[in-house]
């Protein structure tokens, strides 16, 4: 019988999500990240299987054609990233809860698609350039990429109210406490 549930991180770029997934992976060894498939270019610190399965378009859009993505997404012009059936799978047959980091539209997808299973989380900043000096500060992505991502991060924070639960990242401490109680909350209910 499948016992997993799934927890689902959304927020615009730079919000602090990876941030808060990463410190909630360390804190609980019941929760197992799943690994996405992205055709995005690999950054110098990511590894290939383990922050993503990095694919070419043709590979990525063959296997939506075959089916085996829970939702995908065009996340920026060009660039896919989407939950493979095979990594849910895998992860709630181990006996583990899933944990997702996924763009604005694909978390509600998702949220809907699991249902009671799944509790959708919304992580916000105060303001653009907050968000603006975090992803300079990352240094991951160039000022052209940086510019695209605030335009999306104004449409996405319009879908805050979708999600179950919201968490302002401004103080770092207290919002890994904030995600720590929500997430401990939701796995100890009875579903
Ligand atoms: P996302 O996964 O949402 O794109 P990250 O977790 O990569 O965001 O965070 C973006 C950057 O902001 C990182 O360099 C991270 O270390 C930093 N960061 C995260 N939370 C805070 C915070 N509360 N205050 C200041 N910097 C933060
Ligand atoms: P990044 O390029 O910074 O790693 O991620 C860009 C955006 O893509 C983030 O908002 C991240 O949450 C989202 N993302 C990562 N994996 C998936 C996925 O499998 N599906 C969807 N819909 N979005 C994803």
């Amino acid at each position: 019988m499948i016992v997993g549930k799934a927890v689902i991180f959304s927020a615009p770029s730079g919000s602090g999500k990876s941030t808060i997934v990463k410190h909630l992976l360390n804190k609980r060894r019941d929760l197992e990240f799943s690994i996405s498939a992205t055709t995005r270019a690999r950054r110098p610190d990511e590894v290939g299987g383990k922050d993503y399965h990095f694919l070419t378009k043709k590979d990525f859009l063959g296997k939506v054609d075959n089916g085996s993505f829970l939702e995908y997404e065009e996340v920026y012009p060009g660039i896919y990233y989407g939950t493979l059936q095979s990594e849910l799978d895998q992860i709630w047959k181990a006996g583990n809860h899933v944990i997702f980091d996924l763009d604005v539209k694909g978390g509600i997808k998702l949220n809907e698609i699991l249902k009671i299973r799944a509790l959708a989380i919304f992580i916000k900043v105060g303001d653009l350039s907050t968000l603006k000096n975090r992803l300079i500060a990352r240094g991951t992505e160039n000022l052209d990429q940086i510019t695209l991502r605030l335009a999306k991060a104004s449409e996405e924070t319009a879908f805050e109210s979708k999600f179950d639960v919201s968490i302002i990242n401004n103080d770092l401490d207290k919002a890994l406490q904030k995600a720590e109680e929500v997430i401990n909350q939701f796995l100890k209910e009875d579903i």
